[in-house]
């Protein structure tokens, strides 16, 4: 078999660290696999990085590296971010080389290569590069050599020589990338918890680990697995079909497989009943961090919603959520959220159109949004009713809804998310198991 393993920045954070994921890169070789190794900067490392970058050119100029990545073509950004990955970069060449060196010292074969070495291909966006093609030459020499290929991950390089990086936790990306220009058995993320739960422990102590999710599952899940893993490698699993285990660095115990959708042909009856037993609730995720804005009283004509959230949208403005109510009189109503961080800009957008006389703009920070997730969802009915039933036996009240195929969201009081979360854990059973 091929292993593609990722090694995060804690498993890589002290020499100790780096001594145990050597002695993990020789057990899986000495169980006969061919091993490619993706390692995370040491923990701490990137964003001592940044910091460096943001003290050195000071606020002003700050071209707004550290937090969101902003990317203008053109201009001094550019060549800031151009030079900001120059520098991040070198954290993955660090723990890459200490890593091949301990597996060395340990008596084993390896070699370490970053980006370019590894013929990493990306577009030309300093700080979020897509990667769009990976060079298999060297990798597939060294594999043949039989050695342990330790890779910087977080990295490659543009079509102009230019190194770039790929997004804050971009490593896990490099090793999906990787797994899947390999054809890779698998790709296995070792990281500090032992997979993926069916929400945030510190909300629900109940809350289980699970074995199987679905790709869509789990980005649908983000905010709980932004944490174990970046949604972007997540997407490109997906689409290339690569198995992904999330599990942890300190043992051996099975992690949480990230799948495609078990879609059995009509002939095979176990694997229908295995199929039926998909839980129809898979996670419930708490996103804190957004807020919500009504427009009152707007003109109940055509292109007015146009107006508003074209407006929202040039300025780079995330809306999820939308209702707009039934029209009264030739007026109407729009409530929607956006990101919190984004609240301020939205309004001063929106003061900046001509809508109805009467129209007021009312924002709200205070608010929640719970979603329950589950691919079982497709084929059960009645899922959002029991969702809605659960919320009004706990007293909470619904201040905004949306469904997809295999989602239910709701906005609640920002002091009811954690209530929501564990009534709608227990509502459906999550802490029982499969
Ligand atoms: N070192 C990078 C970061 O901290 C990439 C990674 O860890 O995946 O974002
Ligand atoms: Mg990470």
């Amino acid at each position: 078999m091929l292993l593609v393993q990722k090694y995060g920045g804690t498993s890589v954070g002290t020499l100790e660290r780096i001594r145990a994921c050597a002695r993990r890169c020789l057990e899986t070789r000495a169980n006969g696999h061919d091993l490619v190794v993706v390692v995370s900067a040491m923990s701490g490392e990137t964003n001592r990085l940044i910091t460096l970058a943001n003290e050195l050119l000071g606020p002003r100029e700050q071209p707004q590296i550290g937090g969101p990545y902003v990317v203008s073509e053109g201009g001094s950004d550019r060549d800031y971010q151009r030079e900001l990955d120059q520098l991040v970069s070198t954290g993955e060449k660090v723990s890459a080389s200490l890593v091949a060196m301990a597996i060395q010292r340990l008596g084993g074969a390896a070699i370490s290569l970053v980006g370019h070495q590894l013929g990493m291909q990306t577009d030309r966006v300093f700080t979020n590069a897509r990667v769009t093609a990976v060079d298999r030459g060297r990798l597939h020499a060294e594999l043949a050599a039989g050695k342990i290929v330790v890779c910087a991950g977080f990295q490659g390089l543009d079509p102009e020589g230019n190194i770039t990086t790929l997004g804050r936790g971009g490593s896990d990306t490099s090793a999906v990338a990787l797994a899947a220009a390999l054809g890779a058995d698998a790709c296995e993320i070792l990281t500090d918890v032992d997979g993926v739960y069916t929400t945030d422990p510190r909300i629900e102590p109940r809350a289980r680990k699970v074995d199987r999710i679905t790709y869509e599952e789990m980005i649908e899940l983000a905010s709980l697995g932004a944490k174990v893993l970046q949604i972007r490698s997540v997407e490109f699993a997906m689409k290339h079909c690569v198995p992904v285990h999330v599990r942890s660095s300190l043992n051996n115990r099975e992690g949480t497989w990230i799948v495609p959708e078990a879609t059995p042909p009509p002939s095979d009856s176990a694997a229908q009943l295995r199929n039926l037993e998909a839980p129809v609730v898979r996670g419930v995720a708490l996103d804190r961090n957004e807020a919500k804005v009504t427009l009152t009283n707007i003109p109940d004509v055509p292109g007015s919603v146009a107006t508003i959230f074209g407006a929202l949208a040039r300025d780079g403005i995330v809306v999820d959520m939308i209702i707009q109510n039934a029209s009264r009189e030739g007026a109407t109503d729009v409530t929607f959220t956006v990101p919190e961080a984004d609240i301020e800009r939205s309004v001063e957008q929106l003061r900046t159109l001509e809508l109805g006389r009467d129209t007021q703009i009312l924002t709200d920070r205070a608010i929640c949004k719970i979603s329950i997730v589950g691919v079982g969802m497709r084929t059960h009915a009645g899922v959002a009713a029991r969702a809605f039933e659960v919320l009004a036996r706990a007293n909470i009240n619904i201040q905004m809804v949306s469904t997809s195929e295999i989602k239910v969201s709701v906005v609640v009081d920002e002091r009811h998310g954690d209530l929501a979360v564990r009534s709608l854990h227990e509502g459906f059973a999550l802490h029982e198991g499969p």
